[in-house]
């Protein structure tokens, strides 16, 4: 990146952006963007972005060719949602819902076709063919 667009991006005081603007790897240290946040193991947690990092890029075509990657402050930040034991026994079990033939009874041993509604040894050939 040339001295030049560092200079056009870097306005911590949002006076020419509307928002704290920087150039890649001048922004400061809590400010983070969500992949970098996701790599912590944690998400904005509803806050808007406080920041964000301007570059040129001559890769896509955004307009102008400046690119822009929101910042969010890690300070501000939750954990991320980890599922709990009893959410996942709830998802298994709706899972496993979804594989019960309600002709049968059995268990089809693949989630049954939502068209069907049965298991493909109780639905008619002509259905499944359809
Ligand atoms: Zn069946």
């Amino acid at each position: 990146m040339g001295r030049r667009s560092s200079a056009l991006f870097y306005d911590p005081t949002g006076a020419r952006y509307g928002i704290p603007t920087y150039p890649w790897r001048m922004a400061p240290a809590h400010l983070l963007t969500v992949r970098q946040l996701a790599a912590r193991g944690k998400r904005p947690g509803g806050q808007s972005p406080v920041a964000q990092v301007l570059w040129r890029s001559r890769r896509y075509s955004a307009p102008g060719g400046v690119r822009v990657a929101y910042l969010y402050d890690v300070r501000l930040a939750l954990p991320k949602r980890v599922p709990t034991e009893r959410q996942r026994a709830a998802l298994a079990k709706a899972l496993k819902a979804r594989r019960v033939c309600p002709d049968c009874g059995r268990d089809a041993g693949y989630v049954l076709s939502r068209r069907l509604g049965l298991c493909l040894d109780c639905a008619d050939w002509e259905d499944i063919a359809a």
